[in-house]
């Protein structure tokens, strides 16, 4: 899934986060940030399989992989085993801090299964590859239509709470 797709998801789980008072109106931001900021394992996969920092370089590479439906340069929090270690973690956190536990829960879940829900849809459905200044993208309709229905029902939430 796409950065925006991550963003928007991690804000939707923030907002409700605030709504009910377990986290602050920085946390949001703290989440939706986060959402986006742990895919960075592929890019620390990429730089030291491929030896290159550039980071249009390594984009472009990711978008590749998409079009040839291949799986993604992951690291093991991205995989299953990593999944089955990290998840009972961040509930045993919960204990310790709500507040922190639910930024690390919202933080993590959510982007596992738009990954998880991204890699099946690619399966099943046509990706076009929309050229942004020399930046591909895979554009998909399920993926954007996602997006726009996450976004719109994070704008109500946060409307509602304000
Ligand atoms: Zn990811």
């Amino acid at each position: 899934m796409y950065p925006h797709a991550h963003f928007i998801t991690g804000f939707l789980f923030g907002v409700i986060g605030w709504r009910f008072g377990i986290i602050n109106a920085v946390d949001m931001f703290i989440i939706a940030a986060g959402a986006v900021l742990i895919d960075i394992d592929h890019y620390i996969y990429y730089i030291i399989r491929h030896k290159d920092l550039n980071p249009k370089r390594f984009w472009n590479k990711s978008a590749e992989y998409g079009i040839t439906k291949e799986e993604n340069e992951r690291t093991f929090i991205h995989h299953l085993p990593g999944m089955t270690i990290i998840i009972p973690l961040l509930f045993i956190l919960l204990f310790f801090s709500l507040r922190i536990g639910y930024i690390a829960i919202t933080i993590y879940i959510p982007h596992m299964i738009l990954d998880h829900l991204n890699y099946i849809n690619k399966r099943l459905s046509e990706y076009h590859v929309v050229d942004i200044f020399g930046l591909k993208f895979l554009w998909n309709f399920a993926q954007e239509s996602l997006f726009f229905i996450l976004t719109a029902i994070s704008m109500v939430l946060l409307y509602s709470a304000l």
